[in-house]
């Protein structure tokens, strides 16, 4: 086992890590940018370090920098935590050329996952269900208009380096689809220095689920069942449950078998997400996130297994800690992001929490770095914190989560509190009936107002 793991990430994934590393007995060690020298990570670690300048780019993304930090301390692993570092292959291979350990897969799954069409192809070589579209990358118009013509519209269009969703771009028919290829390269140009796109067929009323798994690295992967998505902002992730509404045990078991069965085959190591659309009882794969994911908590909690234990214990060479038929899901469980953004207009909302009171009681779970008095610097995301409830059922979970966010208190800044107080109440949400456009629809309705 490891005896001092470095943490190169900040707000509530680190602390989130650095919880799962002290219950291991494991050393810690927090780094953070000028910006987050009063951070709740900062205080909570064996040891800190300063990495440089507010800028993601100058600090968090500097590779130097935290190597250097490596070995000042002596720390012998790094968790990336999610975004920054956390999907870039390059970085698990420099730690390696110096002897330190990157806690998730390994470079080459990175890779492959981290471009689209790449990850396309792997996931139907092992027999995952796809969404139709092109084999490769599409640079010409003509080509595309065929394929398009082929699959029918409506298509979309999206970069192979995508992420966060952007560079996704729909056309209805021919004439939209020239601009739509053309706006989609600049835009993955300029968001991600790649401009190669693929196109995909556009699904009108699907959900978004995903398959929580593990691998140790040696063949030996299970699935953690599956997580909805589908309440979505901007293609971003708002509101995610588990189980699904949509699903039952039998699709469960036959779609997790299927990637249980495909990381085995890739000898995938340690979390990984495989991310599907679903509709009309069909699943299409569309990405996989080789990393722990925000919404993480939702599995842990209807299945009680730690993420990060495992994440770190398999990092080290250990075996997973379970076996698919150990595996159970036990009642239901809702995670909120709690953004510091205005509840309808969803304007970056920075500035000092003046008041902080978190919910409590039977079945709840928050993770945030937020305290009183905590100053929201504006360089990074604006996620303050995130609510995870748990019940025995679907409607005991519902009802929790309405009391605990009327619990929850937040004053100083503007938060999404709101939003998820009227969604919550919504009969929509209430009876599990969203797909992925809903909550924009519901939104430009302005649902909001009317409650
Ligand atoms: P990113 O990596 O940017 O998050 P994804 O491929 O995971 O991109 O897609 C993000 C979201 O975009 C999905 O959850 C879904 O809402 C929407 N989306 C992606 N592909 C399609 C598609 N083929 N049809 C309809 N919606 C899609």
């Amino acid at each position: 086992m490891f005896d001092k793991i470095l943490i190169a990430n900040r707000g509530e994934i680190a602390l989130r890590i650095l919880r799962a590393a002290k219950e291991l007995g494991i050393a810690t060690v927090a780094v953070h940018s000028t910006a987050d020298a009063d951070a709740m990570h900062v205080r909570l670690a064996d040891e800190s370090v300063c990495i440089g300048p507010p800028p993601a780019r100058d600090s968090y993304l500097n590779v130097a920098a935290l190597i250097a930090a490596c070995e000042i301390t002596g720390a012998d692993a790094v968790h990336p935590g999610y975004g920054f570092l956390s999907e870039n292959a390059r970085f698990a291979e420099v730690l390696k050329d110096h002897r330190i350990t990157f806690i998730g897969p390994k470079a080459e799954h990175i890779r492959i996952m981290g471009d689209k069409i790449e990850a396309k192809r792997t996931a139907r070589r092992l027999g995952i269900p796809c969404v139709p579209g092109s084999e490769g990358a599409v640079t010409d118009e003509d080509e595309a208009r065929r394929i398009a013509r082929d699959m029918g519209y409506p298509v979309l269009i999206k970069a192979a380096a995508g992420g966060g969703g952007r560079g996704m771009k729909v056309a209805r028919n021919d004439s939209e689809l020239g601009y739509a290829l053309a706006t989609a390269r600049t835009e993955a140009k300029a968001a991600f220095g790649d401009d190669a796109v693929y196109i995909e067929k556009y699904l009108e009323k699907p959900r978004h689920i995903e398959i929580q798994v593990l691998g140790d690295g040696k063949g030996h992967a299970v699935h953690l069942g599956e997580r909805d998505c589908s309440l979505q902002r901007r293609h971003q992730k708002v509101w995610e449950e588990g189980p699904s509404p949509a699903l039952n045990a039998d699709m469960r078991d036959r779609i997790g078998g299927t990637v249980a069965k495909a990381m085995s085959e890739l000898q995938y190591l340690g979390a990984g997400t495989v991310e599907f659309l679903f509709e009309n009882g069909e699943f299409y794969f569309i990405e996989m996130n080789t990393r722990i994911q925000v919404e993480h908590p939702v599995t842990e909690m209807i299945t009680g297994i730690d993420l990060v234990n495992e994440q770190i214990r398999v990092a080290a060479g250990a075996p997973l800690s379970v076996r698919q038929e150990d595996i159970r899901i036990e009642g239901h469980a809702i995670e909120c992001r709690i953004n510091a953004e205005h509840p309808t207009t969803f304007r970056p909302s920075p500035g000092t929490i003046s008041y902080f009171h978190p919910p409590g009681g039977l079945g709840i779970r928050v993770d945030s770095a937020a305290y009183q008095g905590y100053r929201i610097p504006p360089h990074y995301d604006s996620l303050v914190g995130k609510l995870i409830v748990h019940g025995r059922t679907r409607n005991e979970c519902l009802m929790r989560l309405r009391r605990s966010l009327d619990e929850f208190v937040v004053d100083g800044i503007d938060t999404t509190l709101p939003l998820f107080r009227t969604l919550v109440r919504n009969p929509d949400v209430q009876n599990g009936d969203y797909d992925i456009h809903w909550l924009e629809s519901f939104l430009k309705t302005g649902g909001l107002e009317e409650n």
